[in-house]
């Protein structure tokens, strides 16, 4: 269904409560039942957390950082993070998903007392506040148009200290042309609209904000792709 002219984070919000958060929930998990487009966004995803990680890594250990995982869904990233000793505070609009990622930290975490399980919240990322060293945001833009992306990129800014990572569907002429045709976003995640964003104007966002890209990567499968940036306070690249 179309969303013109309706609240777009209301109805995004209601969707990952409820038909999003099914979806979702199985696609980010382990579970056998998925069909192979999921399975396909399940491994396409998988790469996403797992480039990040190694980005995160070329600077030295995360232990002790503090992080904010902006837009958490299930955990999927949050997790690792803490596994690795890091400190985590972790958001999604969803109270459903919030629950779930918070219900898979604590079974993820159980076996090391020492480790510290994130802090969970139901809130959108632009009612955040705070200061975190590093700032992550995955796969959640591609569901604002490029105007309001805008101003989430800033106000993400305005929460990092050290590190900005970003994923993003990029907009190219090829996933234009996917979309056009219907060969993206199939099944039921097109109950929701689904924006593709050009690199440079996320990259603009980003400078005006005072930050700079520092490191890029791309995970494309056949059904999911995912431009990852880092980006870095201007001067300290
Ligand atoms: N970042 C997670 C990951 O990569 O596993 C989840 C990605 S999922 C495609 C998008 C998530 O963004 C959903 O859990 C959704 O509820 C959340 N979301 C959408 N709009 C949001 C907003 N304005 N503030 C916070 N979370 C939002």
């Amino acid at each position: 269904a179309s969303v013109a002219g309706g609240d777009e984070k209301l109805v995004v919000k209601d969707y990952f409560n409820t038909a999003g958060f099914e979806r979702w929930k199985r696609i980010y998990g382990e579970a056998e039942d998925v069909n192979s487009v999921q399975l396909d966004i399940r491994q396409g995803h998988a790469q996403t957390v797992e480039k990040t990680l190694s980005l995160l890594a070329r600077d030295g250990s995360i232990q002790g950082l503090s992080f904010c995982d902006a837009g958490c869904g299930t955990g999927s990233l949050a997790i690792p993070l803490a596994l690795r000793g890091a400190t985590v505070f972790a958001s999604d609009i969803s109270s459903s998903m919030v629950a779930e990622a918070e219900r898979r930290a604590r079974e993820a975490l159980k076996s090391d007392p020492a480790l510290q399980l994130p802090k969970f919240s139901a809130q959108d990322l632009e009612s955040l506040s705070g200061k975190y060293h590093t700032v992550a945001c995955l796969d959640v833009l591609i569901h604002y148009p490029q105007d309001k992306a805008d101003g989430m990129i800033r106000h993400l800014a305005s929460l990092a200290e050290s590190r900005l990572i970003i994923s993003f569907a990029p907009k190219t002429w090829y996933y234009s042309l996917l979309k056009r045709i219907g060969e993206l976003f199939p099944g039921p995640s097109k109950a929701t609209r689904a924006y593709l964003h050009a690199e440079e104007d996320v990259e603009a966002a980003l400078r005006a904000a005072g930050w700079i890209v520092r490191n890029r990567d791309m995970t494309a499968t056949r059904f999911y792709f995912s431009r990852l940036l880092e980006a870095v306070p201007v001067g300290s690249a």
